[in-house]
């Protein structure tokens, strides 16, 4: 059969990335932001906050079973995680702000998935060598010792690192201490063994073999994050009014040559892949190891830096027509960052307002509606609600429990034959409670009667109110 039965493939295989050691300012900036975020992942499930007896000592626990959020010295319940939806809002449109104004920082300096490829490429370099000698040791055919004591090692510290990751996320989920004992002595829940094996394996897997194809193929930022940009954006890119023609180009054989002496620096740094000379690419992240690479190149053949650098596309124009770039703060702060700015603290403030006035006392009044009402044997119309009331102190609070609306109606609790009831410290108590309206009375023979219940804290005399409705016998 001839080639025209046999379709190409569309399939092609990873080529391998093996990115050189770079050392410059982004560099630096990479290994700081690595090391603060690694470091806030890994320890703060370990930070301690004392909250009074009877509640949890992390200062940094979701706390799943109870339906609580504990943050330092807030603690969210599971009725106000509109204050979680808040916060995410918030890195929404703070991703958004960054994104629009130096393009993709987040992927290329803060992304977990960048974070942690540095992590395990820095090992990779630290067991197998720098580019040149892990490009040796993969092309090397023959299966030694020595290759199989690297890989070995490699890959045990790259497990270790994948076990650390897992442990830690599940440490955000209960007590720290006490689960790290249990998880080593078989003690600990399924869920948590299971949590912990899924996220090794996916580290392992993503920082270790997946990394670029991740950001490539499986991550749907890169797709939007145009929305975003516009010719204001700083991103990083190559000067090639400035460079070319490069060294080894045909052009530069017999004209001036460019600032590119083509030596692939910026493209062997590159944790991609890629050679920023082509142009924008949608694999670009922006980290800007490449600007490092070839700053110190430019510096070595005493050329001016900056012919890899953060350009914006409106800039690109200027610098062709030989103008200067506009100043940098001209590009962060234009109308669509600042719109994203105002937003983003807009959220802020309010966010912090509802935490600020936030009531001690919270309380919910459903009624019972099945029956609507029942008639009692003295003839009185008898209502029935649950009155469910948080009390969101630190000590066992007495709340007394009171109706408003019309006179004649009374009050009753069941189970006490008291107008208040204790709940305890940081604790919710559901109150059963009916309101009886005597014979004849109006709310007894009308169809419906607003009434208010009211709520007092009687050790501070904090109050609250819900309102809500009383069914009598109408026009039956
Ligand atoms: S590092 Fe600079 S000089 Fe070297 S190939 Fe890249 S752009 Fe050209
Ligand atoms: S081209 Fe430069 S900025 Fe883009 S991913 Fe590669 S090294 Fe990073």
């Amino acid at each position: 059969m001839s080639d025209q039965a046999t379709p190409p493939s569309l399939y092609a295989a990873r080529e391998p990335i093996f990115p050189r050691r770079v050392s410059g300012p982004f560099r630096n900036l990479k290994w700081i932001i690595l090391i603060v975020t690694l470091g806030i992942y890994y320890v703060v499930p370990w930070l301690r906050w004392d909250r009074g007896p009877d509640l949890p000592n992390q200062a940094v626990l979701l706390d799943l079973a109870n339906r609580r959020f504990y943050f330092f010295w807030i603690d969210i319940w599971s009725h106000e995680f509109y204050f979680v939806a808040g916060l995410l809002i918030m890195a929404g449109l703070g991703l958004f702000l960054f994104t629009s104004a130096l393009g993709r920082v987040w992927c290329g300096y803060a992304c977990p998935q960048t974070v942690w490829t540095d992590l395990f490429i820095l090992v990779e370099r630290w067991v197998e060598g720098d580019r040149n000698a892990r490009l040796r040791l993969h092309r090397q055919e023959k299966t030694d010792f020595r290759k199989v004591r690297l890989r070995l090692t490699k890959w045990t510290l790259w497990l270790l690192i994948s076990v650390a990751t897992g442990g830690a996320w599940v440490f955000y989920f209960a007590d720290a201490p006490t689960l790290f004992v249990d998880l080593f002595t078989g003690q600990a829940a399924a869920v948590a063994y299971i949590t912990v094996a899924i996220l090794t394996a996916t580290t392992f897997g993503f920082g270790g073999f997946a990394r670029e194809q991740i950001c490539i193929y499986a991550c749907p930022w890169p797709r939007i994050q145009a929305a975003m940009m516009d010719e204001d954006t700083l991103t990083v890119a190559y000067r090639e009014w400035r460079g070319e023609p490069r060294k080894h180009s045909e052009e530069a054989k017999s004209e001036p040559m460019g600032d590119c002496i083509d030596c692939m620096a910026c493209v062997n740094v590159c944790p991609m892949g890629i050679d920023i000379r082509d142009g924008q690419q949608l694999e670009c992240i922006t980290c800007a190891l490449c600007i490092d690479a070839c700053d110190d190149v430019m510096e070595r053949i005493g050329k001016p830096r900056g012919l890899i650098d953060y350009i914006a596309l409106s800039d690109e124009k200027l610098e062709r027509a030989g103008n200067k770039p506009r100043a940098i703060w001209k590009h962060i702060f234009r109308p669509r960052t600042l719109l994203y700015t105002a937003l983003w603290g807009g959220v802020g403030v309010a966010l912090m307002v509802a935490l600020f006035i936030r009531a001690d006392i919270e309380v919910t009044v459903a009624p019972v509606r099945n029956p609507t009402f029942v008639t009692m044997s003295d003839g009185s119309i008898r209502n029935t609600y649950d009155i469910r009331l948080r009390n969101k102190n630190n000590d066992e609070r007495l709340f007394r429990i009171a109706v408003q609306g019309d006179p004649a109606v009374r009050i009753q609790l069941e189970g006490t034959p008291y107008a208040s009831v204790s709940v305890a410290a940081d604790a919710s108590h559901l109150q059963r409670v009916y309101v009886i309206a005597p014979p004849n009375s109006s709310p007894a023979e009308a169809e419906r009667t607003d009434i208010r219940f009211w709520i007092e804290d009687l050790s501070n005399g904090d109050r609250a109110y819900k309102d809500s409705s009383f069914t009598g016998k109408g026009q039956q």
